[in-house]
């Protein structure tokens, strides 16, 4: 059996995903989230965990973008036309590695299959080294609310050692920009675990990222394995701080930002006070699924384009990561999958039940089984949980490694846009 939260490496039939969509289609009042994964970037940074292509060729990005709007209207014709979304997330690689006329393009295809309303959430990342004014006034104007830009860390020794410069002052103009067009909110992601990184040197990214006040910031952690991303080979191990520092940087990002007022959220997020997210999570109706936090309880995620991981009722489906394989079943008409796993009763009791945990930091005695409890009960030993009448909470100190507790979902996510990064680097 795979883990809990994955699609398992099993292939999943045509057949079997079309009649997942099919049921999808008897019930209208479903709540929808699209996820794309735009699969290319400019350049490879040397800590990149993410599926991406490098080009710098227009046809490429062309010929994606019909076999998407073709994987596009091949969902639609099983789940019906027009289906209202929820939340529409572009996630990448770098989804602003798209000229404006393909961007454009990108939403006319999404609107075209689906329809979005005022309440519909809208978010999409950017890497700041590759956006100008004109293309960030377009993206708000295609509808996009929520941007969210990779910052990582701000230190010169550490940029040049991850291949990915970008200076303060720009990260700067980037964000000013995003503001006075319009953005409604916006995430700075930071990376804590790469090479050179100090206590001092970490601080002063977390300083400055302050100054720029951030509507959320994620802090994610560095997972260093070559054998997997090759490029990494390009990073000396000798230059990476020990596991005991790498903590220690992340104890310092939390108190930080809490310090200054932002809330921790579930593993390594930290919003403001009036985020839903925070309410949700203070109220115990945080959720997450493949695109990231939620307050929506029952989203289906639709994921498209390559290594996206759609969540369809009880199925967790993958799509082909390589991006040519993933282009030629497209184009061959079928649906571009490579595994999946239809969840039982008791896979999916447990994968709530984690993720429960993972949100919002308790777990009802009644909401697991009897194993996992167990289990998990068992870490009140090392002080990481604690446990009452009503069930258990995690102790501030086993909320660091709070991944570890719930170590099946970290395998939920296949692809590497900014919100499901959380499964991949902390794996
Ligand atoms: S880290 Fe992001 S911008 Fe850099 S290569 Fe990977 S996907 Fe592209």
């Amino acid at each position: 059996m795979g883990s809990l939260g994955s699609p398992g490496d099993k292939p999943f039939t045509q057949a079997q995903y079309i009649e997942v969509l099919e049921g999808l289609r008897q019930r209208p009042e479903a709540h929808l989230a699209v996820y794309i994964h735009i699969p290319f970037c400019h350049v490879r940074c040397l800590y990149c965990a993410c599926d991406t292509t490098i080009t710098h060729s227009l046809e490429r990005v062309d010929q994606y973008l019909d076999a998407l709007e073709r994987e596009m209207e091949m969902v639609s014709e099983r789940i019906g036309l027009g289906r209202p979304l929820q939340h529409l997330h572009v996630g990448g690689g770098t989804p602003n590695h798209l000229t404006e006329p393909q961007l454009a393009r990108l939403m006319e295809i999404v609107e075209r299959h689906f329809t979005l309303t005022a309440d519909s959430c809208t978010s999409i990342e950017c890497n700041p080294r590759r956006v100008s004014v004109g293309q960030l006034e377009l993206i708000r104007g295609l509808g996009f609310r929520r941007i969210s830009f990779g910052v990582q860390d701000l230190n010169s020794d550490v940029q040049r050692a991850i291949g990915r410069v970008q200076s303060l002052g720009m990260v700067r103009d980037v964000c000013l920009t995003a503001r006075q067009v319009g953005f409604d909110s916006i995430n700075l992601d930071l990376v804590y675990g790469l090479p050179f990184q100090t206590p001092s040197g970490f601080q002063a990214t977390l300083d400055q990222v302050l100054e720029l006040a951030p509507d959320r910031i994620a802090c994610f952690s560095y997972a260093h394995d070559p054998s997997k991303r090759p490029h990494q080979h390009a990073i000396n191990p000798a230059h990476l701080p020990s596991p005991t520092e790498k903590l220690a940087l992340f104890h310092r990002a939390v108190r930080t930002f809490t310090e200054v007022g932002y809330r921790w959220i579930g593993i390594d997020l930290f919003v403001l006070e009036d985020d839903e997210l925070y309410e949700a999570q203070k109220t115990g109706r945080l959720h997450r699924n493949a695109i990231g936090y939620t307050t929506s309880p029952e989203q289906e995620v639709l994921a498209f384009g390559p290594s996206g991981t759609s969540e369809i009722g009880d199925a967790l489906v993958r799509n082909e990561t390589d991006l040519r394989l993933w282009q030629l079943r497209v184009n061959n008409g079928q649906f571009p999958i490579s595994s999946g796993r239809c969840l039982d009763e008791a896979d999916q009791r447990r994968r709530q039940a984690m993720l429960y945990l993972m949100c919002n930091l308790q777990l009802p005695a009644t909401a697991a089984a009897d194993l996992e409890y167990e289990q998990l009960c068992r870490k009140a030993e090392h002080g990481l949980v604690e446990i009452s009448e009503e069930g258990i909470r995690v102790t501030p100190q086993g909320r660091y490694i709070l991944h570890g507790l719930c170590a099946e979902q970290e395998e939920l996510g296949s692809d590497c846009s900014t919100a499901q990064r959380h499964f991949r680097m902390l794996s």
